[in-house]
């Protein structure tokens, strides 16, 4: 792939802000912003756009705005607000003191709306939710004038005052935009845009009891702050006339919006309100749970916030939906980790060894390479004993032809250590492999034997006395199905939840060096993936999470399409 990756790929969005740029629109400012509606945690969607917004704004010395869309009272909370800046700082981005929120707006929008009435653009609706479908029409046939919609300006600016002082119930009134009923778009069939609804909002509280829709409020807010380019999702491309209309209307700055396709990635759902669903009915262990793809989780998994970047770099911007395997994903952690993550030792599933002629209460500290990858990263010291685990799944009783790790009678090196022999098989009362008895080479320690006689395997280790105790999640995708949410499908999406997507390990053993390992911190298990130190760890209990194999099947299945 590396033929697509110079430094800052072009796309349609560059593009016309290029254009923009040289044809000196807007002076040649560049303004965007990115909205996220205070309902939920942020996911790996959410990610493409910030890097987009905040990208482009960079790229063209520009400025991009936070701005929280916080016009629904009953879904939104500031819990989520925390959440969402938080993550985008994680992210890596800075809005300075530009945090801004559309209910901040609320009084401007109100003026703006009066503006409308009295332009004649607005009317003040009687109709219910349900009268108001039946005279919406359909995609075939024109919809019908609502028998409210002539009243006159001072009727209407009456009446809106009155919604706006609670006057009236919930649902009673409207405000409507007056456009064309019969219009081949049914965004602009005199669509709603002011409901009344008496719920508390988190940051205005009970100050108002009518909210603007999101179609008058997202194009409003975007004009006030000046922004100029105003990129949303693909299912938007409907809405941007009636954008266009309210800021022709009320002849005000006019944002240009621009529509990419949203981010889908395989065996995952990306809907906050799904993403909601899973976390509220307990399916999985809160929003951070990390076989979520909200930012949280994957923070909590080991992603790197630049390992995030250059995936959204990879997948680019384009008009057209398409779904991201998560394997790509999954590439760009592992070679961003390959890189930085120092490498120890760990067993996951430890089978006990007994190095007969190993002297006890002997102790050897060899030294093992922190990481092949980067030669300042230096060397520790891994100490040796009498008494050691390896992984159970490395050695074989009645090994198969093509087995080359452990054996009866077979001699492999451990890991920076020695050459050891397997003489000796013990099993317990069920027949279980329970340890093994080996002898050890003096001669190979390091792991070259000087009679130059080779082995064909090299595994990882730990020292019963000095290993550290450790529990280890391992995860799998989260959905076994690649697109669980799939329209067509008639099943709900969670009946195609993975059973196996979380696997406990407990009494696993880890090399020493990882003792007071911080929350956050990032390995390489050697052999066995990429980890992290999980925030339930304590002083007696270290807990990692697997955030990755080493496995690579991006770049696999880059090559089966080649062929
Ligand atoms: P969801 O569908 O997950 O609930 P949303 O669009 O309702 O997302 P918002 O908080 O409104 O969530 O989104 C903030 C910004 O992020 C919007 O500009 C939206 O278009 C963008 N965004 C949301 N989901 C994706 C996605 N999957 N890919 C790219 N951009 C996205
Ligand atoms: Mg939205």
């Amino acid at each position: 792939m590396s033929e697509n990756e110079n430094k800052n790929p072009t796309n349609f969005v560059k593009q016309i802000i290029e254009e923009d740029i040289k044809n000196r629109k807007n002076d040649s400012r560049v303004h965007t912003r990115f909205p996220p509606e205070p309902n939920g945690y942020l996911h790996i969607g959410h990610a493409k756009s910030i890097c987009l917004n905040f990208g482009v704004a960079s790229e063209y010395n520009g400025l991009c705005n936070l701005r929280f869309d916080d016009t629904n009272p009953t879904k939104e909370e500031q819990e989520y607000v925390d959440s969402i800046s938080e993550d985008v700082r994680w992210l890596g981005f800075d809005w300075e003191d530009r945090e801004y929120y559309a209910s901040n707006y609320f009084q401007k929008l109100y003026e703006y709306a009066v503006q409308l009435i009295k332009a004649g653009k607005a009317f003040v609706c009687d109709l219910t939710a349900d009268q108001m479908r039946e005279y919406r029409g359909t995609l075939k046939e024109p919809g019908q004038d609502s028998p409210y919609r002539n009243r006159s300006v001072e009727e209407n600016i009456d009446l809106f005052e009155r919604m706006k002082n609670g006057e009236f119930e919930d649902g009673s009134h409207t405000l409507r935009a007056k456009i064309d009923m019969s219009s081949g778009n049914i965004n602009m069939r005199d669509p709603v845009f002011y409901r009344i609804q008496r719920s508390t909002h988190h940051r205005t509280g009970d100050e108002w009891c009518i909210y603007p829709m999101y179609d008058y409020a997202h194009c409003v807010s975007d004009s006030i702050e000046g922004i100029t380019h105003s990129l949303c999702t693909l299912e938007f491309e409907d809405h941007r006339p009636l954008y266009d209309w309210f800021l022709d209307q009320l002849n005000v700055f006019h944002t240009h919006q621009i529509e990419f396709a949203r981010l889908n990635i395989s065996h995952a759902v990306l809907s906050k309100r799904k993403l909601l669903q899973l976390v509220q009915e307990n399916y999985v262990n809160g929003w951070d749970d990390p076989r979520m793809l909200t930012i949280s989780g994957m923070r909590r998994r080991g992603y790197t916030p630049a390992s995030i970047r250059k995936f959204c770099e990879r997948i680019g911007v384009a008009k057209a939906d398409s779904t991201v395997d998560m394997a790509l994903l999954e590439y760009s952690i592992r070679e961003d980790l390959n890189k930085s993550a120092p490498r120890v030792m760990s067993v996951l599933r430890p089978l006990k060894i007994i190095i007969t002629n190993y002297p006890e209460g002997q102790t050897d500290d060899l030294d093992a390479i922190n990481n092949p990858e980067d030669p300042g990263a230096g060397t520790r010291k891994v100490p040796f004993s009498k008494i050691i685990y390896i992984e159970r799944d490395d050695f074989m009783e009645d090994p198969p032809k093509k087995f080359f790790r452990l054996a009866p009678g077979r001699e492999v090196r451990l890991r920076y250590a020695y050459f050891i022999t397997c003489v000796d098989v013990v099993k317990d009362d069920n027949g279980e492999v329970s340890e093994l008895h080996c002898t050890y080479d003096p001669e190979t320690r390091g792991g070259d034997a000087p009679d130059g006689r080779k082995v064909k395997a090299t595994l990882h280790w730990v020292s019963d006395e000095h290993s550290l105790e450790a529990e280890v999640r391992i995860y799998e995708h989260l959905f076994e199905k690649a697109d669980p949410d799939n329209p067509k499908d008639e099943a709900d999406f969670k009946s195609y939840l993975n059973p196996n997507s979380l696997t406990v390990l407990d009494g696993c053993r880890v090399e020493p060096s990882l003792a007071g390992a911080e929350p956050g911190s990032r390995f390489q298990f050697e052999r066995l993936g990429y980890f992290s130190v999980d925030s339930d760890s304590s002083d007696d209990k270290l807990v990692f999470n697997r955030t990755v194999t080493l496995k690579d099947t991006w770049k696999k299945i880059q090559k089966a399409k080649k062929q």
